[in-house]
């Protein structure tokens, strides 16, 4: 048996997109993988997260337009790989948590994120794809889409 027959192919991916430009990049290598299911998910982060009880105002209004935009962003991207609507993931989170429990919701056996070259000070802080990482179980592919330099801001 080779190495290449004995590790099979993903046969459920997750590909979580943060609905930038850069996750047609991300999307591109999981549609390579070739899985029989890709599923999609876009994580939207309560303002009462960001927020707390920081802003006092009723911010169901702002949620409910973030909600339906991202909605509208899921379906288009979705469309654009032929991702039907029960593949499709809209969910309110912090985007690891979430991801990692629509992972096991589903099956999953690979997780596509995007992963940022940090230096410095993000590097510390962690990002999205060192969340989905630490605690996923399935296979997490991080695809590098583009450099952070901290320390010259660019
Ligand atoms: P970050 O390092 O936080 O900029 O995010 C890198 C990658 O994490 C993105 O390319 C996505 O794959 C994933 N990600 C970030 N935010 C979200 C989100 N809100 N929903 C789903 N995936 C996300």
């Amino acid at each position: 048996m080779t190495l290449e027959s004995s590790m099979g192919t993903y046969s459920k991916i997750l590909l979580a997109v943060d609905l930038t430009i850069e996750s047609s990049q991300v999307a591109s290598r999981a549609c390579l993988l070739d899985a029989d299911e890709l599923h999609i998910i876009h994580v939207i982060e309560p303002l009462s997260l960001a927020y707390g009880g920081d802003i006092p105002m009723d911010l169901s209004t702002v949620q409910d337009q973030i909600h339906d935009q991202a909605k509208t962003h899921l379906q288009e991207f979705s469309r654009s790989l032929d991702v039907p609507a029960e593949r499709q993931h809209l969910v309110f989170g912090r985007p690891e948590a979430e991801v990692h429990r629509i992972a096991e919701e589903i099956c999953a056996d690979l997780i596509v994120v995007g992963s940022h070259g940090r230096h410095g000070l993000s590097l510390l802080l962690g990002s999205t794809a060192n969340g989905v990482l630490h605690g996923a179980i399935c296979d997490v592919l991080a695809v590098r889409v583009g450099i952070i330099d901290d320390e010259n801001n660019t």
